[in-house]
């Protein structure tokens, strides 16, 4: 067993956390204030990014990505937790892996654009009547001679707005379900209001409308009735990534200014970091912390190692969401009043934290995965020696 890092995982952090604080976090207040970033600002953070080779960096190489193993990417990822969601999706992208079932004039179309961030793609499985239950969609495709024909609709679609494509599950069958790759600007294809959102500002969530959206044989992604499965797919890379390295990242950060705040903010002439019960928020938060790092580091290893995590990875995306969500609320009760107002960001952290819980499949769906399968297969779950 080895736990450390090695000196280019160290650099590799290091550059990400500069390029974080250089050129991310001063732009951290114009998203919040004006609840949008301008495009002129958000071509310049992906152009910089590109150039220091920080997008797309969980794409292979001989695709002009990073070619990161899963450990390395998500320790990137932690890192992008200590910012804002709309500012990560700029600089370092979305490129979303079932991508790479791209094939023929699919990787020219699609495939290489997304990696290079001349064309970003947003993912799109979630519909106002199917959130946890992702096979009960209504949206279908019809095959014709030329290709398929798409309708239906679907809501909350991160990023929406900024995206050229989008990869779309649909229904092929009473039970089967395909994906496809539906280009912005097709007839019948309309996008919706922006929902708006407790936190996560300055990102667009989406309403899209499919109504007789013509599409030709290429729009359809692996092969059909694959759908689901590189929806799911998907989902469990977002699920450790996005989700629990993210919240790891974000937890840290909080928790780093927590601390600075017990040390510095003082009350009945001492520093309230003195005080046992504020010791006690400082103290679980460091715990909890730490115990979902090393949960996130082991599913990734797991990953690389190619065995199959879905099942630590469920684990990952209840005890990392959940560890963010308690290490902000102790935050805002360290801070006190200051914690509550607007002046400073600990409000913000709060409430982008919230929805950590619920997307990507809720706290309770994964439950329900890893009890089911706690059942079936006993200790394995738990226990490295079985
Ligand atoms: C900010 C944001 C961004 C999003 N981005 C995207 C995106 O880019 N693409 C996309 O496709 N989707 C996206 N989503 C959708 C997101 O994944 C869903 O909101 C999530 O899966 C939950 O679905 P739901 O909201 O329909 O809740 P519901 O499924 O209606 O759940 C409501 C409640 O019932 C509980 N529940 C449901 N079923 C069960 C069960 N079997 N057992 C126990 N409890 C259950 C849930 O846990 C929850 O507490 C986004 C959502 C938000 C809010």
């Amino acid at each position: 067993m080895e736990f450390s890092l090695n000196d280019e995982q160290k650099m590799l952090i290091e550059t990400v956390r500069r390029f974080i604080a250089e050129e991310l976090k001063p732009l951290e207040d114009t998203v919040e204030n004006q609840g949008f970033l301008d495009n002129a600002t958000a071509q310049a953070l992906h152009e910089k990014a590109k150039a220091l080779g920080l997008y797309g960096m969980n794409m292979p190489i001989e695709l002009g990505g990073g070619g990161l193993s899963h450990l390395d990417r998500i320790l990137c990822e932690e890192q992008f937790g200590h910012t804002t969601d709309i500012l990560i999706r700029r600089a370092f992208g979305n490129v979303y892996e079932p991508l790479l079932h791209c094939r023929g004039e699919q990787i020219e179309r699609w495939l290489k654009p997304a990696v290079a961030g001349t064309r970003t793609c947003a993912i799109t499985i979630t519909e106002s009547g199917a959130g946890s239950d992702a096979a009960g969609i209504k949206t279908h495709a019809q095959k014709t001679d030329t290709g398929w024909v798409l309708n239906g609709s679907k809501h909350f679609i991160s990023d929406g707005e900024w995206s050229d494509f989008f990869l779309v599950s649909a229904k092929t069958g009473e039970k089967e379900i395909s994906m496809f790759m539906v280009d912005k600007g097709l007839p019948g294809f309309t996008v919706g209001k922006d929902q708006k959102m407790m936190g996560l500002r300055g990102t667009p969530h989406l309403e899209l409308f499919f109504d007789q959206v013509p599409l030709d044989n290429a729009a359809l992604l692996g092969e059909v009735g694959q759908g689901f499965k590189l929806a799911m797919g998907a989902l469990n890379v977002v699920r450790l990534a996005q989700v629990g390295a993210r919240a790891v990242g974000k937890a840290s950060h909080v928790c780093e200014l927590m601390l600075q705040w017990a040390q510095e903010r003082q009350q009945f002439n001492t520093p309230i970091g003195n005080f046992q019960m504020v010791q006690q928020m400082l103290a679980d938060s460091v715990i909890e912390i730490n115990a979902a790092r090393w949960m996130v580091y082991h599913a990734a290893w797991m990953l690389d190692q190619g065995h199959d995590a879905r099942e630590h990875i469920a684990m990952v995306k209840v005890h990392a969401a959940e560890t963010l969500g308690r290490v902000v609320d102790r935050a805002v009760q360290v801070y006190g009043g200051m914690g509550f107002c607007k002046e400073l960001p600990i409000e913000r952290y709060y409430r982008d934290a919230r929805i950590y819980r619920i997307y990507d499949g809720t706290s309770e769906i994964h439950r329900g995965v890893i009890a089911k399968s706690a059942l079936k297969k006993g200790a394995a779950l738990f226990d490295v020696n079985r």
